[in-house]
């Protein structure tokens, strides 16, 4: 069986399609079942994870023409923005370019990732602007700006790797909202598993240049190959449009080391051979999750996305009841989304803003918190994980989402321009 995808784009036109998410169809194939090549159009996959290679391209009017030459720096909300490439000379007007990890200059717990999602929910920002003799602040928000462009240039990757600190000193990493504590006492994860686009498609034979995507829920492209891409380990660069986006699949996420930025990416695989459903029958013990040192980078062992998706709380339980009033909330103050904050001494929990990484189920010292987040088993060893990095509960909406929008024709797939050479 091979088709071509305008067989299948002529099924979508005419809304008699099947799509299914990828989640659909591994239930369909689990324990022996089939699923006959016919009987699927089209598979949407999704993910969504700390992506560090995102940067926003950002160009608005400051203020009125001639009031300066050209800026010299910029910063929004005390995160530092590169000015340029386009000089602007007397237009009083900015072109910026922020990266998501940027960290702010008053708060090392926001970065770029936060700005970018304030921006999104459509909060005012402060603009301080750098210029000859001195300078000027301004408060904008998204509605401001003419152009507002989110590029990811290493996204979607393929599933990734697990972290341990196996030495004797803490570490601080990206791969930990705390310094990760020593000898083998926990698992930093990352990886959305079977819903993972390349997961499904690690050739690159229906994702190539010009596909259309869903990026934090926007419409739009893939560019091509991502930085350190390999056949092994390939990931994606594409952009999207800020003014289209849903702040709940995007943000910040602060580590020991810095600022993160979250992304989102839902993907759809036009089913143009048999061979591509039998590869999404590969349950989540059959994907390898490398292990490695977090300070070497060398592998431990290799455990499987079972341990991480499988039996386990996508969502983090929350009971503001349980709280014992401790005099510093360690769950607050680890929180990398700062989701968790205090009305009338209880906790509240901002669902839109958490990320379900399960953190303050493992520093609150009550039961407010609560999420069974499984263990790695490699080499031997078992070792519980106290933090993800991936969001697999919002990667399997965004999945059904991009398939609602395929099936009432609010999504519209586009055949790859070019291939690309993982
Ligand atoms: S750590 Fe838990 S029990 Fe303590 S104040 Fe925070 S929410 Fe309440
Ligand atoms: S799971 Fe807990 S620590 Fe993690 S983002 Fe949600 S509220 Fe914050």
């Amino acid at each position: 069986m091979a088709r071509s995808f305008s067989e299948i784009g002529a099924k979508v036109a005419r809304g008699d399609a099947i799509v299914l998410t990828a989640q659909e169809v591994g239930e369909a194939l689990a324990d022996g079942g089939r699923l006959a090549p016919e009987e699927v159009d089209v598979v949407t996959c999704a993910t969504r994870a700390v992506m560090s290679g995102t940067y926003a391209v950002l160009s608005f009017p400051a203020a009125s023409p001639g009031s300066f030459v050209r800026a010299k720096g910029a910063r929004l909300n005390g995160v530092p923005a590169l000015v340029g490439p386009c000089p602007n000379e007397r237009l009083g007007h900015l072109d910026l370019i922020v990266f998501g990890t940027a960290e702010s200059r008053e708060d090392s717990r926001y970065g770029g990732g936060h700005l970018f999602r304030d921006l999104v929910e459509g909060e005012d920002v402060r603009v301080e602007v750098d210029v000859e003799g001195g300078g000027f602040e301004v408060d904008l928000s998204l509605a401001d700006m003419s152009t507002a462009r989110l590029f990811g240039t290493r996204h979607c990757f393929k599933n990734y790797s697990a972290f341990v600190n196996p030495g004797e000193e803490r570490v601080s990493t990206i791969f930990h909202a705390s310094t990760f504590d020593p000898c083998w006492t926990g698992a930093s994860v990352s990886g959305c598993g079977r819903l993972n686009p390349l997961e499904n498609d690690p050739l690159l034979e229906t994702i190539g240049v010009g596909t259309r995507v869903l990026m934090n829920g926007a419409e739009g492209f893939v560019l091509g190959k991502g930085t350190r891409s390999s056949p092994d380990r390939p990931n994606l660069s594409g952009y999207a449009e800020m003014h289209e986006m849903d702040p709940e699949y995007m943000g910040g996420f602060a580590t020991s080391a810095g600022p993160e930025c979250i992304s989102s990416w839902a993907v759809p695989i036009p089913v143009l051979r048999e061979g591509i459903l039998e590869r999404m029958a590969a349950p989540e013990g059959a994907i390898p999750l490398p292990v490695l040192d977090v300070t070497t980078r060398k592998e431990l062992g290799r455990a499987t996305y079972a341990d991480v998706w499988e039996g386990v709380d996508l969502m983090v339980k929350f009971d503001p009841e349980a709280c014992k009033r401790c005099t510093a909330c360690r769950a607050e103050a680890i929180c990398p989304t700062g989701a968790i904050a205090f009305r009338d001494f209880l906790p509240t929990l901002d669902r839109k803003r958490c990320f379900n990484c399960g953190l303050c189920a493992t520093s609150c010292a009550g039961d407010v918190f609560r999420a069974h987040l499984g263990s790695l088993r490699f080499a031997g060893r078992e070792v519980p994980i106290v933090v993800r990095q991936s969001d697999r509960l919002r990667a399997e909406r965004l999945a059904e989402e991009l398939k609602r929008r395929i099936l009432d024709g609010r999504f519209r797939m586009t055949e790859m321009a070019e291939r690309i050479s993982p």
